[in-house]
């Protein structure tokens, strides 16, 4: 089977970790935690980078240093991973829905727009926004960068500034993406780097790894203090052992660091082959009618963190019936993910009644993503994509 996804661990990865054991370096001190924050931070070219357990802590890390909690609503989009609504659930704040846009799958800001003027009031005074039906105060917006393709941020951004939203990016899929302002490669800025905070994942199939893992980074020096003192207990600067605020324990270990760091030198290649893997996708799937391929748009890099195609009316078999031949024939595929608003833990939630997104809907009823591991080779994919031909022409 052709997976969809393996990591590729290098040699530095195994010499760090090894340094780690021999030296007794495993717990969540020892150098490789500053090193991998400090490393990231000057990749992105952010002031502060702070790790986390994983991707969904860094999200709950980020919102709970923002103050965010029960009353509050923070707004997400429908189609996303289930970690970004569980972050919001786990401050006490209620996720807000909004549909996404068909080419990027990403957060739509003419729906956030439609929804901020037509459900919400902003109160000039406080400079809130208060949700009509609700009361609740709409604090937030977390813009995902899915599969790899940055999000429409020049839009987003100001809609947020416009109702004073902080803007909490979700680039657990989108290491190394880049967006650029006014559509202008020299203004270029890294997927995370432009809102209030941006979250990022290590998860073993991520675009880098620490096995498990996560980090919140920062340009703002008071909320990266505080995430750091939430994360580790909230213990009281002055006083240890002494606390004033609810903390988590949400601290990697230097092991995991030590990973990270090594892939860190690493996340250039990585990222090469990812855009050279959907170039040749591209190559050889072009042109089949029915199968849409993922895009990049002209102010986007997209890193494709997964080849995701949806499967159209067209294409004459629906996507589940093309991801069991492909199976039968030993390639491995995943759908999109399920809209949150379909999800039974939502849809049993009275304010979740009877609402329907249907860019969302269809995306996830048509997407499925190919395989699209760093250790795929060039054969591998020429294998996927003839295997897809081939079920193409037989029901032509
Ligand atoms: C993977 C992922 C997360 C969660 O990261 P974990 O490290 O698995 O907790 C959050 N958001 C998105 C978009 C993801 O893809």
């Amino acid at each position: 089977m052709i997976p969809v996804n393996e990591p590729l661990i290098g040699h530095n990865a195994l010499l760090y970790v090894t340094e780690c054991l021999k030296t007794g370096w495993i717990s969540s001190a020892g150098k490789f935690i500053p090193k991998f924050e400090q490393e990231f931070a000057r990749y992105l070219g952010v002031r502060h980078a702070i790790t986390t357990t994983s991707g969904t802590t860094a999200l709950h890390l980020a919102l709970a240093s923002l103050g965010i909690g029960p009353g509050d609503e923070v707004i997400v989009p429908d189609l996303t991973m289930i970690a970004v609504p569980y972050a919001v659930l786990y401050t006490g704040a209620h996720p807000v829905l909004v549909d996404v846009e068909p080419e990027t799958y990403n957060l739509d800001p003419n729906q956030l727009r439609e929804f901020v003027e037509r459900d919400c009031i902003f109160n000039e005074k406080e400079r809130e926004l208060i949700n009509r039906k609700t009361r609740r105060k709409v604090k937030a917006v977390i813009p995902v960068h899915l599969y790899g393709h940055p999000c429409p941020m020049d839009e987003i951004l100001k809609i947020a500034h416009a109702f004073h939203l902080d803007v909490v990016e979700d680039a657990a899929e989108a290491h190394g993406a880049l967006y650029y302002p006014g559509g202008n490669k020299d203004a270029a800025r890294m997927a995370g780097t432009m809102g209030r905070a941006g979250c990022f994942s290590f998860y073993a199939n991520k675009i880098i790894t620490t096995g498990e893992g996560g980090m919140v980074v920062t340009d703002d020096d008071a909320l990266a203090e505080k995430a750091r003192r939430l994360k580790d207990l909230a213990h009281d600067p002055e006083h240890r052992f002494f606390h004033t605020e609810l903390g988590f324990n949400y601290r990697m270990t230097n092991v995991q660091a030590a990973i990270g760091l090594a892939q860190l030198e690493e996340i250039d290649r990585f990222i090469s082959i990812k855009l050279d893997m959907a170039r040749y996708y591209q190559e050889l799937l072009g042109g089949i009618p029915g199968l849409t391929l993922p895009r990049e748009k002209h102010w986007a890099r997209n890193v494709y963190w997964m080849y995701a195609v949806l499967v159209e009316d067209e294409f004459g078999l629906s996507r589940d019936e093309l991801m069991r031949k492909l199976a039968e024939r030993g390639v491995d595929t995943r759908t999109f993910f399920v809209p949150v608003h379909e999800q039974p833990l939502f849809r049993s939630k009275q304010e979740y009644h009877g609402q329907s997104f249907p860019i969302a809907e269809a995306l996830s009823r048509k997407g499925l993503y190919l395989p699209s591991g760093l250790a795929l080779t060039r054969e591998q994919i020429e294998r996927v994509a003839e295997e897809i031909r081939a079920i193409a022409a037989l029901t032509a």
